[in-house]
C-alpha cells in the first residue's frame, strides 16, 4: 500500500470502501475484475454492487459507471 500508480495508463483501482483491497479495475472506461483464473470486463453505462470477498470484511461497495467521464459530471 501506498504506491502510486502512474495515471498516464488510465487505470483506476477500485477498492474496498472499509478495508482498501483491491476489488476490481476500471480501463478504458470498462470494468475489469479478475479472481483467479476468472477475468470479467464489462463495458458501458451501469452499476454494480461488489461484496469484499475478504470474509471479516463483507462489505458492499456500490460503483456507478457513465459514459461521461467521471462519476460526477454537473450539466454545464
Ligand atoms: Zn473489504
Amino acid at each position: 500500500m501506498g504506491a502510486r500508480v502512474p495515471e498516464h495508463r488510465h487505470e483506476t483501482d477500485v477498492r474496498c470502501h472499509e478495508c482498501g483491497i483491491l476489488l476490481a479495475r476500471i480501463r478504458d472506461g470498462g470494468l475489469c475484475i479478475r479472481r483467479g483464473d476468472l477475468q470479467t470486463t464489462v463495458t458501458g453505462e451501469f452499476q454494480a454492487s461488489i461484496v469484499c470477498y475478504r470474509p471479516r470484511c463483507r462489505a458492499l461497495t456500490v460503483l456507478r459507471l457513465t459514459r461521461d467521464r467521471g462519476t460526477n459530471n454537473p450539466k454545464a
